[in-house]
């Protein structure tokens, strides 16, 4: 029996990726809400190919070009925040959330609402909610896959083990374009530069996060959520070939990794699929071609975002919030031209520093504390502009 699947964020690099892994395995899906930010055509295209039932763009503006480039299907067409959290709601076997940013957030908390599997790729949901959304999916049943390819790892090196043996969890980090740039060079690295990840193939937002390792810090409080062991058990690691994806040490000394390819397939397909395996058309691994897996300890003076995140996690509350809505902020300033590279984390701590609200204990609170970040990181920003 084909499973029911919606997908938040389809037109984006990870959306395309699982629709590409649907599209050959049709007959085992059947595709309920697709959505986008406002790019209607290519929205469009993607739900007429796969008879979604609802296509929503985000943007209201967009509506008109949706309805037109959808006419004479029985699609349905909506826009707007709210109509993204209706599509949601109409729930699915599996939930996709791709949605970039906390953005994300609302829509995938109504799925999460549903039961039913989210396969999550949306870390900043995770960051920003964290107990809000966890007690959710405890709350309503729902399965939290998470999609992210070193949480993925994690999920599988887990398997069959039990948390309370467990002696660390390591995350692998690429180290991103700038590895090796001298705080000098940071200084004056381009958007162009920080865009061009040397193994993957990513949307702007999450490449300029691997190039300042701030990807790392969000993905140090996803694992708190996701592996309840404890911040003093997680790692970071930088592992330029991105091969071994991440990694469970246990009391005895084992330690389990996963490894294949940088193709986001692999661990898309390992949700969609999971408990059980899929194909996906990804070229096996060649160890020998490969030759060399190398890690190193990270820099946290050339790259401070992971210190961040760690702080925020030990600390709780709206921190992490806080901190993802002024990174949301400075990225995307940056991508604008508007700050240098090595002012996006120096203006997330700066945010930090100024204090923060109360501890969210629900949606409503968490949407308040990131609205409230990004208020206070756009005032900083003017001030040093
Ligand atoms: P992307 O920019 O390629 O796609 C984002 C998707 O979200 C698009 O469909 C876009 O239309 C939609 N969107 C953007 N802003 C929106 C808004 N305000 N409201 C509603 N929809 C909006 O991003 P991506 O690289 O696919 O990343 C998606 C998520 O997956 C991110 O949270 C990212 O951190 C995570 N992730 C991505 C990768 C990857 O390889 N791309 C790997 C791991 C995790
Ligand atoms: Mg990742």
């Amino acid at each position: 029996m084909a499973r029911t699947i919606s997908i938040l964020g389809a037109t984006g690099s990870i959306g395309t990726s699982t629709l590409d892994l649907i599209r050959r395995n049709r007959e085992d899906w059947r595709v309920v809400a697709l959505t986008a930010n406002a790019d209607a055509a290519g929205l469009a295209r993607l739900a007429r190919e796969f008879d979604a039932a609802v296509a929503v763009v985000a943007d209201e503006r967009a509506l008109m070009e949706l309805r037109e480039a959808l006419a004479g299907t029985d699609i349905k067409a909506a826009a707007g925040p709210a109509a993204l959290v209706e599509a949601a709601a109409r729930g699915a076997d599996v939930t996709v959330a791709a949605i970039v940013g906390c953005a994300g957030l609302a829509p995938t908390m109504a799925a999460i609402e549903q039961g039913g599997v989210i396969a999550l790729a949306n870390k900043e949901a995770l960051v920003s909610a964290g107990d809000v959304m966890t007690a959710a999916v405890a709350r309503h049943g729902a399965t939290l896959l998470p999609v992210d390819s070193e949480h993925n790892a994690i999920f599988q090196c887990l398997q069959g083990n039990d948390l309370a043996h467990v002696r660390s969890i390591t995350l692998t980090a690429s180290g991103g374009p700038f590895r090796d740039w001298t705080l000098d060079q940071l200084g004056r690295a381009t958007p162009a530069e920080a865009v061009k990840h040397p193994n993957w193939s990513m949307g702007a937002k999450i490449s300029v996060d691997s190039a300042t390792m701030m990807n790392k810090g969000l993905e140090f409080i996803e694992a708190f959520h996701l592996f309840p062991v404890g911040a003093e058990r997680l790692r970071v690691i930088v592992h330029p070939q991105s091969i071994v994806h991440s990694m469970v040490e246990y009391r005895d000394g084992s330690t389990l990794a996963q490894l294949g390819p940088s193709d986001m397939r692999v661990p898309i397909a390992s949700a969609l699929a999971w408990p059980a395996r899929m194909d996906t058309p990804c070229d096996p691994l060649d160890l020998a071609a490969i030759g060399g897996l190398t890690f190193r300890a990270p820099d946290e003076v050339r790259f401070p975002a992971t210190r961040l995140a760690r702080n925020a996690v030990v600390e709780g509350g709206a921190v992490p919030a806080t901190l993802n809505a002024a990174n949301e902020i400075a990225v995307a300033a940056f991508l604008d031209g508007q700050i240098s590279f090595t002012r996006i984390v120096q203006s997330v701590e700066d945010v930090l520093l100024r204090g923060v609200p109360a501890a969210p204990v629900c949606l409503d609170d968490v949407i308040a504390v990131d609205a409230e970040a990004r208020v206070r990181a756009n005032e900083l920003l003017e001030r040093v502009n």
